[in-house]
């Protein structure tokens, strides 16, 4: 199939959310952006049943706000995050962020900034870095931003589009001009695009079933390319 470069990426994004329930996607609407927020810190380098492990800990533990977490020694955080891996890290981290909101005014604050403000605010904050700004950014702020991730680079990859190299900033760049910015849809296509990735564009890719093999290099067998 061939499609002009500037409709490719939408069509994907409308193959995509034709397959995907992606209320299936652990950030809804309905999410609370403290929610959001930590568990855009704990996921990093870790997968997400981990991260839902380490939040219902800090739940049932009644730490359960940015003051609570300010409150309590680095050790005791550890201790509750374990399930994310290098707790102290998650634990300093979330602390960092704890410290950024309370500095803000709280969060509510803090995530009311206009959005490249709140991406300097983010990034200056241990830890964070431009996966995890933009996460929080676009579902706790809901800013009509662009995550770039592992999964978004793999995909396109395969397909054989999105900028040279890897650098994180030309990749955001390549995305945010291939979506109109709509929040919503940057949203739906940030998931569609993790789902389908962890489901059918796994490491072993499953072309066979696969809604986007007639547009994709390595589907067609073009490039013997993983990515
Ligand atoms: S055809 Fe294969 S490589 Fe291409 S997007 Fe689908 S699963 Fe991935």
């Amino acid at each position: 199939m061939d499609f002009p470069p500037s409709k490719l990426f939408s069509t994907i994004h409308e193959l995509l959310i034709a397959q995907y329930d992606i209320n299936r996607w652990h950030w809804q609407q309905s999410t609370p952006p403290f929610d959001i927020c930590l568990g855009a810190i704990l996921v990093q380098h870790t997968a997400w049943t981990n991260v839902e492990k380490a939040l219902a800990n800090l739940r049932a533990a009644g730490v359960w706000s940015l003051e609570a977490i300010q409150a309590l020694a680095e050790d005791e955080i550890a201790l509750l995050v374990r399930p994310v891996g290098t707790p102290l890290t998650k634990a300093s981290r979330l602390q960092a962020f704890a410290a950024l909101a309370r500095d803000a005014g709280g969060l509510e604050a803090l995530l009311q900034r206009p959005a490249g403000e709140l991406r300097l605010l983010l990034l200056s904050t241990p830890g964070i870095g431009p996966e995890t700004a933009d996460a929080i950014l676009l579902y706790a702020a809901r800013a009509p931003v662009v995550v770039h991730d592992a999964y978004t680079e793999r995909l396109c990859r395969r397909i054989g589009i999105g900028p040279e190299g890897n650098r994180y900033a030309d990749w955001r760049t390549w995305l945010d001009a291939q979506l109109p910015p709509d929040g919503d849809l940057r949203r739906a296509n940030h998931a569609a695009i993790v789902l389908h990735c962890k489901e059918t564009c796994r490491v072993r890719p499953q072309c066979d079933v696969c809604p986007l093999a007639g547009l994709c290099a390595y589907g067609q067998g073009l490039t013997a390319s993983l990515g």
